[in-house]
C-alpha cells in the first residue's frame, strides 16, 4: 500500500491543486492532503476552513483524506506511514525552491522521495493568492476556484472589507 503525502498552505484550495490531488489518487493506493499549521504567511482562512474546503471539494475521491499538520513535514509523513511526497511544479519558478526543499527533506530523511506531477497547463499560471486577487476585486473566479470555494473567499473578503 502506496501512500502519498501532498503538502501546501491550500489558502484556499485552487482547481490547480484539485488537479495534482486527483491525478495522485490514479498512482498511488491513498493520497493523504496535508494542510500546514504553521505557514510562516499569513493565511486569509484558519486551518480548519482550509481543511474543510479541501474535504468538500475532494469528496469524490475515496482515497484521499484531508489533515493538518505543524512542525517538520517529514515528521508528518513519517508518522502516516508514507514514504512519498508529492508537489506541483508550474514554472521554471517553482524550481528552484522545490529543489531545495527536496534535497533538504532527503537529508533529513533517505527514506523518502519527493514526486513532482507538472501542472496541467490549463493551471500553469495558477496559484491560490492570484485567485484571491481576482475575488477581492470581485472578478469572476470560475477558471479558477470550484463555486464553493469561491463563494467562501467572497464572503471572507465581504467580511473583511465590512
Ligand atoms: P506552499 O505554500 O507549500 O507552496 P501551496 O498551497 O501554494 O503551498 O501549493 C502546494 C503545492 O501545490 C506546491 O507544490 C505548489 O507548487 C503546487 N501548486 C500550486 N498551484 C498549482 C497549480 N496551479 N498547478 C500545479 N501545482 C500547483
Amino acid at each position: 500500500m502506496q501512500t502519498a503525502i501532498y503538502p501546501g498552505s491550500f489558502d484556499p484550495v485552487t482547481l490547480g491543486h484539485y488537479d495534482i490531488i486527483k491525478r495522485s489518487s490514479e498512482i498511488f493506493d491513498r493520497v493523504i492532503v496535508g494542510v500546514l499549521r504553521n505557514s510562516a504567511k499569513s493565511p486569509l482562512f484558519s486551518v480548519e476552513e482550509r481543511v474543510k474546503m479541501l474535504e468538500d471539494v475532494t469528496k469524490g475521491l475515496p482515497n484521499v483524506e484531508v489533515q493538518s499538520f505543524h512542525g517538520l513535514l517529514i515528521d508528518f509523513v513519517r508518522q502516516n506511514q508514507a514514504r512519498v511526497i508529492v508537489r506541483g511544479l508550474r514554472a521554471i519558478t517553482d524550481f528552484e525552491y522545490e529543489l531545495q526543499l527536496a534535497q533538504m527533506n532527503r537529508v533529513i530523511a533517505p527514506e523518502i522521495d519527493t514526486v513532482f506531477l507538472t501542472t496541467n497547463l490549463k493551471y500553469a499560471y495558477l496559484s491560490s493568492s492570484t485567485a484571491k486577487e481576482v475575488a477581492m476585486y470581485g472578478g469572476d473566479t470560475s477558471a479558477f476556484l470550484d463555486p464553493g470555494v469561491a463563494e467562501k473567499v467572497r464572503n471572507k473578503y465581504m467580511a473583511v472589507n465590512k
